[in-house]
């Protein structure tokens, strides 16, 4: 697992009622959201069958060169896509193109295709349910069981709505989905806690209507922000607009609150906010939570760059001076998660050039958008030791991760989180810094201006949204107190053992 967690999925899709090829918005759509997902991309268009095309790694550039080539192989008004970063099933290289999204299913005549943001916990059973049905299937990513489950729901009643409402009460986890029907009919749904963002928009005319994990898909489309999907509806995409229908009620909504902290682009927004708006204000909290520590400090250094906007709102409430004392070597851009551990300390160190004139003697303020293993800041505060800081202060725009992630973020032990298992005092003297400083957790929900109810904050408090996720924390939070050696990423309990699921 790297230092830093990566997300599940990226999503979009989108409809032009003009009849005018989709491929470019999804296109655009996707390359704006490549942060959420860097190990696969796909799309699938419809023209009176589907046509597909999934590969590994980031989404290509398209030239002048080979856009008709793009076009052609992908035609069609209506069409999905995904970028895909793997939580479920396994990581080798024969796993992550079974795995590979938008995800297409057919038996008996019936056939739907979707995209898939998320992670189902109750997957072993799941999956057995599905294989009694339609038999054994490649599994090597949670969104075989979403699109088999709405698959064998829809042979049975042929009825979308049906389907996605079986599909909401029988799936413990967080998905957002866009998908296509038999007839390239456009939908989109989200989970009864809204636990993975999904919104809706549609151009000025509204002739184009699309869905996007993220609000950034839309802008780069010049698509107008409509609305959040809400948890528990379904909507259809029309050609009069957006068909809603609630198909479960929202239990509670319960929004991933890592989002807000590292995820989600700066320029999205989540709730009613812009993220960076969010970020700013966690800067703004930490500043007045730990002014003991800002008044004696000489500077602000933002690592990795996700610390920007906490940075920025530090040095407003406090008034020191952000300083620009690190630059990006700006072609390494060997990716930290594909690395052996000690492969990644060198490429750490490769990418950051550390200006020494500036920190020599002085008593220095990082802000990190969060501490998962500790590994990463360690390696930053040498470097900054290693250059004369004199005293190194860690800021922590999230709270401390206590806990795993049950909901598709790459989070899966307690014991690979530094959280778990030290205080930030021991946390601390682990890394080498002089002292690390968490946002409060009453710090990051008034930031949010979301109410604490509204927010997932399971690997912060340990209080899960879902049941079974509930039930698998405390008893693997149990086991790992005993000395259990925890392996692997998703877990189910079976026979009163904790088994991994790859
Ligand atoms: S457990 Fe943490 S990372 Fe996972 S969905 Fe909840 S807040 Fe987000």
């Amino acid at each position: 697992m790297p230092d830093h967690p990566k997300e599940a999925c990226g999503v979009f899709g989108a409809d032009d009622f003009r009849g005018n090829l989709i491929f470019p918005y999804i296109y655009w759509g996707l390359r704006s959201q490549n942060h959420r997902g860097h190990q696969s991309h796909g799309f699938i268009t419809f023209n009176g069958k589907f046509n597909t095309h999934r590969s590994l790694d980031l989404v290509p550039e398209i030239t002048q060169g080979n856009i008709r080539d793009w076009l052609r192989k992908l035609p069609g008004q209506v069409g999905i896509g995904n970028v895909r970063y793997t939580t479920s099933g396994g990581t080798d290289e024969e796993s992550l193109i079974t795995g590979m999204q938008p995800s297409l299913s057919e038996a008996e005549k019936t056939s739907i295709a979707i995209s898939f943001n998320g992670n189902v916990v109750n997957s072993l059973k799941l999956r057995r349910e599905i294989e009694k049905k339609l038999g054994k299937f490649p599994y090597a990513c949670d969104v075989e069981l979403i699109c088999k489950n709405l698959l064998m729901k829809l042979i049975e009643s042929n009825d979308l709505s049906l389907a996605v409402k079986d599909c909401m009460n029988e799936v413990d986890g967080a998905f957002s989905v866009t998908g296509m029907t038999q007839d390239g009919k456009l939908f989109a749904f989200r989970d009864p806690f809204g636990i993975r963002p999904l919104c809706c928009g549609y151009d000025k005319d509204r002739n184009v209507y699309a869905f996007s994990s993220e609000s950034v898909g839309l802008d780069i489309n010049n698509l107008e922000y409509d609305s959040e999907i809400r948890p528990g509806e379904l909507v259809f995409a029309t050609k009069d607009g957006f068909l809603r229908e609630q198909v479960v009620p929202c239990k509670r909504r319960a929004l991933c609150a890592f989002e807000f902290a590292y995820f989600a682009r700066p320029d999205s927004k989540l709730g009613n906010k812009y993220v960076y708006e969010v970020r700013e204000e966690f800067g703004r909290n930490l500043g007045r939570e730990y002014s003991e520590i800002t008044k004696n400090a000489d500077m602000i250094l933002s690592i990795p760059e996700t610390g920007n906007d906490a940075a920025y709102g530090l040095h407003e409430e406090t008034g020191l001076r952000w300083e620009r004392a690190t630059r990006r070597h700006r072609y390494v851009t060997r990716r930290a998660f594909i690395l052996l551990p000690r492969e990644r300390y060198r490429t750490i160190d490769r990418k950051i050039n550390i200006l020494d004139d500036q920190l020599s003697g002085k008593t220095v303020i990082v802000t990190e958008d969060s501490v998962v293993r500790g590994d990463t800041t360690k390696t930053i505060i040498q470097k900054l030791r290693a250059k004369g800081a004199k005293k190194v202060h860690v800021f922590v725009t999230f709270p401390r991760i206590i806990g795993p992630c049950f909901y598709g973020v790459d989070m899966a032990t307690y014991g690979e989180l530094i959280g778990s298992k030290h205080n930030p005092d021991e946390i601390a003297k682990l890394i080498n810094a002089d002292t690390v400083n968490f946002q409060s957790l009453e710090g990051l929900v008034r930031a949010t201006e979301l109410k604490k109810e509204e927010l997932c904050l399971g690997c912060v408090i340990g209080k899960y949204p879902t049941p079974l996720a509930q039930r698998i924390a405390d008893e693997m939070r149990e086991k790992f107190e005993n000395g259990f050696k925890e392996t692997g990423r998703l877990y189910e309990i079976s026979s009163n053992q904790i088994v991994s699921t790859h």
